[in-house]
């Protein structure tokens, strides 16, 4: 049998990062890993609790209550790869809102909260055989990831995506409220002292700006099969 190979996924919002590592994993019978998905659950819990909100933000708060966040990724059957759990309840939906991801970035920035959750992705991947999405995979969670990806494309085909998913969801918002927030995120993610987004040494940068979802996938398993045929 082929040795398994741990595939870190990064780049800035809405680069369609989710989608193709989903498509792997599934391809490749690994484990798929949305460790953004961890920090919106985070984050969601911290706005229920009005840890958080437009006007409020309490850092210590969150920090005194992450011993009792219990963020847990649940294998789905039916659809073929894991689903976000907020304290036993399947918050998949609600993290995606444009009001958790005005916040996320900020709760993304406590170093406490990383620490927290970064333990949680290094057990995930342990045994190899997982492709995990996020910003500080390469370069923190898994630095001796097998395969780097770094996706990039340009701001406005970003957050036309992303408004494109939210519309077709029935979310009421503008394509100028997903730009903003696209871009705050960038800034946040890319500037913020612990971990920030920065492109590890060794990825593979990929820009999908022109190309479809099919070419993007046969481009990436391409990547993801050579580095299994090199492991061995
Ligand atoms: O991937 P997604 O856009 O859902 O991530 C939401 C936010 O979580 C990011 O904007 C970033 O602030 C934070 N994040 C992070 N490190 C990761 C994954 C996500 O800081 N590994």
């Amino acid at each position: 049998m082929r040795k398994k190979i741990t595939i870190a996924i990064d780049g800035h919002s809405s680069t369609g990062k989710s989608t193709v590592a989903k498509q792997i994993a599934k391809e490749l019978g690994y484990i798929y890993v949305d460790s953004g998905a961890m920090y919106r659950a985070v984050t969601l819990y911290a706005m229920r609790n009005l840890f958080v909100s437009k006007s409020n933000f309490n850092k210590e708060a969150i920090i005194r209550h992450l011993p009792f966040i219990k963020v847990e990724i649940k294998f789905n059957k039916e659809l073929g790869y894991g689903e976000v759990y907020l304290d036993d309840e399947n918050v998949e939906k609600e993290i995606r809102y444009l009001e958790v991801s005005q916040q996320v970035s900020k709760v993304a920035a406590i170093p406490e909260v990383r620490k927290v959750l970064v333990e949680i992705q290094q057990e995930m991947g342990k045994n190899k055989g997982v492709v995990m999405d996020g910003r500080d995979i390469g370069t923190v969670v898994f630095p001796d990831a097998d395969l780097k990806i770094f996706m990039t494309a340009s701001t406005e085909r970003r957050a036309k995506r992303r408004y494109k998913e939210l519309k077709e969801r029935g979310d009421e918002i503008t394509y100028e409220e997903v730009l903003k927030n696209v871009k705050e995120r960038d800034y946040l993610d890319s500037t913020r002292e612990v971990s920030p987004l920065i492109q590890a040494e060794d990825a593979v940068e990929f820009d999908n700006s022109l190309l479809d979802l099919d070419e993007q996938f046969e481009k990436v398993l391409k990547l993801a099969k050579d580095k299994i045929e090199a492991v061995g």
